[in-house]
């Protein structure tokens, strides 16, 4: 058994509302917290709430967020023993991982080699499919260089195909594929944009599901061979690959089915070894689950897992890493009513134009089953230079039905001036029939804002 690691001070790479997320849960255990952050973030709350601040760099994320040596150095001068990614920036770099180890500093988060196991989207696929992870049926490996043998790929695949880069990330690096004329041009297109945007040419290709739904485990695994299940969310409704609502559990999927499917996760986690939280994304249609990719890191929507089974996970995350075990069963985790969290951003609601600026007026909503985690107070600014989440307010509720209308109230109490954001598009969606009947596809979003045009 590996020894319990106490660590003094925290230091959080990352900032917005994640970073005060993280800073929480390291209270709540008794532990300080380093805050980093650029040039930009000075009066940012988790900077002037933070026991220790530190300023890395100039605005870009490049030079401040994401540089790695003056994270380290930041947590050296500050005497932090462990260093938490939050999600984006570092989070999933395994060289970042890697470094902060080898500079005798604890990473909150998987391996090294996890990450890189899983950053490799083609390593990822073989990896589940050898524990028993049903994955979309594909081309189990790289694209050869042989024409006519990508051609014969596909053919026994079944067009249509979506040929991806295994390097790829963020939505792009993707190109579906509707019949064996167009095959060889687009796996050529791609290989030349894999390459110039993620340096590696390496392709596979696998089925395009044509109305699939976006449905994710979240999992939990300690030091000591534990590895949990902690159910399953719903975040179908996107817009550009990009999550703009999630919910918990999701609505008319047999709970027999998630357990069937989160047991297959957890097998694989115990499997390859990992360790804290990380997320198994999947495609399900027709009952069906196909894994696609699995993130080695906390994810946005996490709250409503917490909601739904009233377990921190960030608390988790930590004490993982501080060598704990995990002192509950799978047996003990259940699902409670029913979680929605609306991603509010500082942006128009139709047109998606950022809206950068000064918050005048921040009225934040409350009463039962209500959450918000947001970095933002009346006065703050909303920087041009990094993602514009502003804030998750999350519902809880005993019936889904119940969870919407605390929402909705939520959402009308939640006063914002003088930026734009996306409340109203949010709004709207909670009365959208689709939306209420449950069960949307991926697509459903594009489609009814193609519709409101
Ligand atoms: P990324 O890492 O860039 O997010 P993913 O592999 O997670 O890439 O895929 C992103 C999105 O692309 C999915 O959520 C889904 O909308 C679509 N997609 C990926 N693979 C398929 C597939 N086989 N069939 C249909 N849609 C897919």
């Amino acid at each position: 058994m590996s020894a319990v690691h106490p660590f003094g001070r925290v230091l959080i790479a990352n900032r917005g509302e994640i970073a005060l997320r993280i800073q929480r849960a390291c209270r709540q255990l008794g532990l300080e917290t380093v805050a980093v952050y650029s040039e930009a973030d000075a009066q940012s709350r988790h900077v002037l709430e933070a026991d220790v601040a530190l300023c890395i760099g100039p605005a870009s994320a490049a030079r401040s967020y994401l540089d790695a040596d003056a994270i380290i150095l930041a947590a050296k001068v500050t005497g932090a023993t462990a260093i938490h990614p939050g999600y984006g920036f570092l989070s999933e770099n395994a060289d970042f991982a890697e470094v902060v180890e080898k500079a005798g500093i604890t990473f909150i988060g998987p391996t090294p080699e996890s990450i890189r196991l899983m950053g490799d989207k083609i390593t990822a696929k073989q990896t589940m499919q050898a524990s028993g992870v049903p994955c979309v049926p594909g081309s189990d490996g790289p694209l050869p260089d042989n024409e006519q043998a990508i051609l014969e790929l596909a053919t026994a695949v079944g067009f249509p195909v979506i040929v991806k880069a295994s390097g790829g990330g963020g939505g792009r690096g993707m190109r579906v594929v509707w019949s064996a004329d167009d095959l060889i041009k687009a796996v050529a297109l791609t290989r030349k944009e894999a390459q110039q945007a993620f340096g590696n040419p390496t392709l596979y290709l696998e089925r395009f599901m044509q109305k699939p739904r976006h449905i994710e485990i979240q999992v939990l695994c300690d030091t000591h061979g534990k590895a949990l299940w902690l159910g399953a969310r719903d975040c179908s409704l996107q817009r550009r690959h990009q999550k703009v609502l999630e919910e918990a559990p999701p609505p008319g999927i047999p709970p027999e089915l998630i357990a069937e499917i989160g047991a297959s996760c957890a097998q694989a986690c115990r499997n390859i070894g990992y360790r804290g939280a990380g997320t198994f994304e999947f495609l399900y249609e027709d009952g069906i689950f196909a894994f696609i990719e699995m993130n080695t890191r906390l994810q946005v929507e996490h709250p409503i897992t917490e909601e739904t089974t009233g377990i921190d996970i960030v608390c988790a995350q930590i004490e993982i890493a501080q060598g704990k075990p995990l002192d509950i069963e799978q047996s003990a985790i259940h699902t409670t009513g029913h979680a929605i969290e609306c991603r509010i951003n500082a942006e128009d609601p139709f047109s998606f134009a950022p809206s950068p600026g000064r918050v005048s007026r921040w009225d934040v909503p409350g009463g039962a089953g209500i959450r918000l985690d947001t970095h933002i107070v009346a006065g703050s600014a909303v920087q041009p230079y990094y993602d514009s989440l502003i804030a998750k307010v999350i519902a809880r509720g005993s019936t889904r039905d119940e969870a919407i209308r605390r929402l909705k109230v939520a959402l009308a109490e939640l006063q914002v001036e003088t930026i734009l954001t996306n409340i109203p598009l949010h709004q709207a969606l909670l009365s959208d029939p689709g939306f209420v009947e449950g069960g949307v596809d991926i697509h459903h979003l594009e489609h009814w804002l193609a519709k409101r045009e």
